[in-house]
């Protein structure tokens, strides 16, 4: 990938090119937290975008994109913006930049990546922030990590109709090798983990379907949420969110929320647990521990917080079959994928007793994504 982006960008620009690079993130455990103000565990991984950029002495962008084979131009004002999709993503990040008070001087690039497209596994932060991280740097901005990932997230917001959390910009840019970040929703704050799996293979199923209940689904979650919190606020002021109630402050408001919106907010304080549960694990090796409690956050997922699908179960349910340490699905829920933590030695039996019966049953073969946590956000 490398050599061809540099020779791609000395034959359409005639220079060198500097190269940086993003990359794409899972999400070890802590689903549908992030509006909750609760905890997110990501970490970036072995997929990414890679690119090569120079300021070109304009105030012009000049982009080639190797994966679409296309070439667009455009200036840094609100009337240039571009129609094209990704195009979008590098113009609103040199918007974004703008706004906050950075220069952006126009530059030519040339990008590619691996991060598969629409997957769960957020292709278009790593996207934003390879491009935040490069323009901050040629620039001397000096603009710091968390406002480039807040850059990434207006850019989905203000530029690509997303309303997206800050999560995937977040780990893209702060991903560290053989770490993981639990970020605090509420706060801001994070820590690193220990993330070495030694003797285990992180690895994702993807069901390739996608239903279409997500966005309605999503809103009446939140909705659930809130309206859990605000009962438990009225005996407990210092809930903001759901995620800052105790198991029992829930349990006291049982009779006066729906039995729907209950089991809802059941699933979300027992998922901020699971979190701190998996970073003690994690602080311990134990591995297993980690496994157990993504099971558990899958059953919640699915029994309470209700956001699986036929397939997403399916695969669930083999990886137990198969003693898969640890399996969920990873990501809003209704299709995408599951992760799982597997033990080397049980990697190829289920894999492919996975892709077998999986076909069988639904008629097309899940997609295998072997994930190693790796760097975000940084200049070659
Ligand atoms: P994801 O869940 O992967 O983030 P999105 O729909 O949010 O899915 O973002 C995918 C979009 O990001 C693509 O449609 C494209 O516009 C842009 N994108 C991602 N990767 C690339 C790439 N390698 N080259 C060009 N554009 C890309
Ligand atoms: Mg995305």
């Amino acid at each position: 990938m490398k050599e061809q982006i540099l020779s791609k960008f000395r034959s359409l620009f005639g220079k060198e090119g500097t190269l940086y690079m993003s990359s794409g993130r899972i999400n070890l455990i802590g689903e549908h937290t992030d509006y909750n103000g609760g905890y997110v565990f990501p970490g970036a991984i072995n997929f990414g975008i890679m690119a090569a950029i120079e300021p070109n002495g304009t105030d012009r962008v000049n982009v080639y994109s190797i994966d679409f084979d296309e070439k667009v131009s455009f200036g840094l004002t609100e009337e240039d913006k571009p129609e094209q999709h990704w195009p979008r993503y590098i113009f609103g990040v040199c918007m974004e930049t703008l706004k906050r008070g950075g220069k952006v001087q126009g530059f030519d690039a040339v990008f590619a990546g691996d991060v598969p497209l629409g997957a769960g596994l957020s292709s278009s932060a790593a996207l934003e922030s390879v491009f935040a991280y490069a323009i901050n740097e040629i620039n001397g901005n000096g603009i710091d990590k968390f406002e480039l990932a807040k850059i990434g997230q207006s850019t989905e917001h203000n530029y690509c109709g997303v309303k997206c959390g800050i999560m995937d910009q977040f780990a893209s840019l702060f991903g560290k090798e053989g770490s993981l970040i639990r970020l605090d929703c509420k706060t801001g704050e994070y820590k690193y983990f220990p993330f070495h799996p030694k003797g285990y293979k992180l690895v994702l199923l993807d069901t390739c379907v996608k239903h279409q209940l997500a966005d309605s689904a999503y809103n009446k979650r939140r909705e659930s949420c809130e309206r859990a919190a605000a009962a438990i606020r009225a005996n407990h002021p210092e809930v903001d969110f759901l995620s800052d109630a105790k198991r029992v402050w829930l349990d006291e408001v049982r009779d006066q929320i729906s039995q729907e919106d209950f089991i809802r907010a059941e699933y979300v304080i027992g998922e901020v647990q699971r979190v701190l549960d998996v970073c003690d694990a994690l602080e311990r090796d134990d591995y297993e521990t980690v496994g157990e409690m993504m099971y558990q956050t899958h059953f919640g997922l699915s029994r309470l917080y209700e956001v699986s699908c036929e397939e997403l179960d399916f695969l669930n349910k083999l990886a137990r079959k198969c003693e898969v340490t640890g399996s969920r699905v990873m990501g809003g829920g209704f299709g995408g994928c599951t992760i799982n933590l597997v033990k080397n030695e049980l990697y190829e039996t289920f894999i492919n007793t996975a892709v077998q019966e999986f076909t069988l049953k639904f008629g097309h073969a899940p997609k295998i994504y072997n994930v190693v946590i790796s760097d975000g956000a940084r200049k070659l």
